[in-house]
């Protein structure tokens, strides 16, 4: 099966998730099939080209980003909620429905010019990718790609990541 058609097949839609109103995509259980989870990894690492790290969003990107850079032999980088990094960090802010929220990176890890595949679990309005894009370039690094799993095209998150090379394994 494709990585489009395994992911098809354990998406798991929960009404009314966080919050009334909301349906929620979970992903977890195709990340706890180990077929699906290797060709999920594997797909969004060959959509992009040549790659010197992978940067995931947390929390969930985490769990991609650590694989796909494990699979391509190249660098970790964190994108964390504000406050967790300690030292010297660029910060990018973003809305949420209700209110804003930040994301933080330590610029130091990777050299100006390190080529990044972006992912995370889900694109919705793209708010948060976006964020994430804004730090990578401020820290010099280019984004090579960006990768999720799942894209809910309804709410238009391709508009907020302009000139961004996205590849969706599935998208609704
Ligand atoms: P955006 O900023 O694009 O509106 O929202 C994307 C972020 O919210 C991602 O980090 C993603 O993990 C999370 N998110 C939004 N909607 C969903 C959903 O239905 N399922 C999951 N798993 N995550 C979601």
């Amino acid at each position: 099966a494709s990585a489009r058609e395994l992911v098809l097949s354990e998406l798991v839609t929960v009404p009314d998730f966080p919050e009334p109103g909301i349906r929620f995509r979970d992903l977890t259980p195709a990340f706890a099939n180990p077929h699906a989870f290797r060709v999920i990894v594997d797909t969004l690492t060959a959509k992009c080209g040549a790659i010197d790290a992978v940067a995931g969003v947390e929390a969930r990107g985490f769990l991609l980003a650590a694989a796909a850079a494990y699979a391509t032999d190249t660098s970790l980088l964190a994108i964390r909620k504000k406050g967790k990094l300690p030292g010297s960090v660029l910060t990018e802010s973003y809305d949420l429905e209700y209110g804003n929220d930040a994301l933080e990176i330590s610029p130091d890890h990777a050299p100006p010019g390190t080529r990044v595949l972006l992912v995370d679990d889900v694109l919705a309005t793209g708010g948060t990718l976006a964020a994430a894009a804004r730090l990578l370039t401020r820290a010099e690094y280019v984004v090579a790609g960006v990768g999720v799993v799942l894209e809910l095209a309804e709410l238009n998150g391709r508009s907020a990541l302009p000139g961004q090379d996205i590849h969706a394994i599935l998208t609704l």
